[in-house]
């Protein structure tokens, strides 16, 4: 590692994936990283602002340490810009030493069976982002005033769902969940939700963390059928951890069911074949059929029920989407890597200085913190990669920044973050609120046009 100069780095997404990559980074005094972040959106922090449940803030409390790498006098963000649109990858790449695509998993999987376009059915991902104040599912049309809500898939994301959908409304308001939304739950007639689970409670994706905090909400009972829930000792005994505290949490559950205003049902061994259309395009309830588990398999078995829904939503996991000069997995949907270092295709030739870190390298698996040491591993690839860079620096900053300014992008600073986050907190505390997020880039915009006329 001969380089006297600089490392310039970009990292696009400033997500968790990101935010730890620079971090590991900028933590190192030689070799001398300079770290930018590149972000669609003039407000950082990915999924931590807009997948993390609102009532979740605990979790939230992770952009703390996000702030401090921020201000790191070798770091800077650069929000507002959506790489592989208004600056391409071969442009972005001119103008650094290596690039870093953090941009985590957007889009979602769909389940692929009949009705799947009827209206009332919908992505997990977007309720969340609707929930959350994503700017792009400001819009979506959820229609709550329905009596049952169906959910396919039991992880994480589904007990978030469930949770928001049944959890009190007056605790729902004190949080940072999007004006919008919250105004949508308090009409709310949803009185029922049901997780769909392909498989057995022993395979439930959930963490018993998640379902336990449901137990201890006055609003929330769970139902579970405790037919659904007979495994031998020996079974149970097989189990890993997290899989036997949920078995041991659901039968608690099963032999104690509370009365509440509203309800979480759990439904194993059961999968959505068929949405319903009641007649004008409107989803009215899912076919299911009872599978039995061959191993730790799922298997239908011909047997068939129908509930009635007024609302569906697949929370069978997220997804990436591909960049625009960027090598894709589209079967995977992840960028193709050797252990963060870019290959052209799955197992084939490294892309020199182009890696890939959090979700969109490893797939849509694992809680926030789980981000720290795949930022770690990447930030090391780096590292050991420095040797191998020229030792002539990239192409100009001020090349790139004439780029931007042709093409009428206005990039927003780290500072700027800050102005929205004040006028964000200040107001939500008028309303009793964690904050009143901005549910518009243009409002954003507007926001920092009128506080920062200068900018
Ligand atoms: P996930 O944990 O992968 O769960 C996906 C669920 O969808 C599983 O139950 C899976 O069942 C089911 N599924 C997949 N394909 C299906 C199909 N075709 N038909 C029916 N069911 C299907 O995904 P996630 O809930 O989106 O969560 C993503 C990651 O974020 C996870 O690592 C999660 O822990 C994390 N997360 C954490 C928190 C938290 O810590 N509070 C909150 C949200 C998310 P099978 O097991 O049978 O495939």
């Amino acid at each position: 590692m001969s380089l006297e100069r600089p490392v310039r780095v970009a990292i696009v997404g400033a997500g968790p994936a990101g935010f730890f990559t620079a971090d590991a980074l900028l933590r190192l005094d030689s070799p001398r990283f300079e770290v930018d972040i590149f972000e669609r959106l003039p407000t950082p922090f990915g999924l931590v602002r807009s997948g993390v449940a609102p009532d979740h803030q605990k979790i939230k409390g992770v952009t703390r340490t996000f702030e401090k790498t921020a201000k790191h006098q070798r770091f800077r963000f650069f929000g507002n810009v959506t790489i592989g649109r208004d600056l391409s990858h071969d442009e972005l790449a001119a103008h650094y030493d290596q690039v870093v695509y953090a941009v985590g998993s957007s889009t979602d999987r769909r389940l692929g069976i009949p009705g799947e376009e009827l209206m009332g059915c919908h992505a997990a991902t977007a309720f969340v982002g609707w929930y959350n104040a994503h700017p792009d599912f400001r819009d979506f049309p959820f229609d709550l005033k329905v009596e049952r809500a169906v959910v396919v898939g039991v992880g994480n994301v589904a007990i978030d769902i469930a949770r928001v959908l049944l959890r009190d409304r007056g605790e729902l308001a004190r949080t940072d969940i999007a004006g919008l939304a919250l105004a949508a739950l308090e009409a709310s007639t949803i009185h029922e939700v049901v997780l769909l689970a392909r498989r057995g409670p022993a395979q439930a994706a959930f963490t018993a963390v998640e379902l336990e905090d449901l137990t201890h909400l006055a609003s929330i009972g769970v139902k579970v059928d405790p037919a659904q829930l007979q495994l031998d000792a020996a079974q149970l005994e097989a189990l890993d951890v997290n899989s036997r505290r949920n078995v041991e949490l659901m039968r608690k559950l099963a032999a104690n069911p509370r009365e509440t205003a509203r309800t979480l049902r759990l439904e194993f061994l059961a999968s959505p074949v068929e949405l319903l259309d009641d007649g004008n395009g409107r989803v009215c309830g899912v076919k299911v059929e009872r599978n039995e588990l061959l191993g730790d398999k799922a298997r239908g078995t011909g047997q068939f029920f129908e509930l009635s829904a007024g609302l569906v939503f697949r929370s069978i996991g997220y997804f990436g989407e591909p960049i625009a000069g960027v090598p894709f997995d589209a079967k995977a949907g992840i960028i193709p890597n050797v252990e963060g270092r870019v290959t052209r295709t799955p197992g084939g030739e490294v892309v020199p200085h182009l890696y890939a870190v959090g979700w969109i390298r490893r797939s849509p698996i694992g809680v926030i913190g789980t981000n720290k040491a795949d930022g770690q591993a990447v930030a090391d690839r780096l590292v050991e990669d420095v040797a191998k860079l020229p030792a002539a620096p990239p192409r100009p900053e001020s090349e790139m920044m004439a780029l931007l300014a042709q093409r009428r992008i206005k990039v927003t600073s780290f500072h700027e973050w800050a102005k929205l986050d004040e006028l964000e907190v200040a107001a939500g505390r008028e309303k009793g609120k964690v904050r009143e997020k901005f549910d518009t880039v243009t409002a954003m915009m507007n926001e920092l046009l009128r506080s920062t006329p200068s900018n």
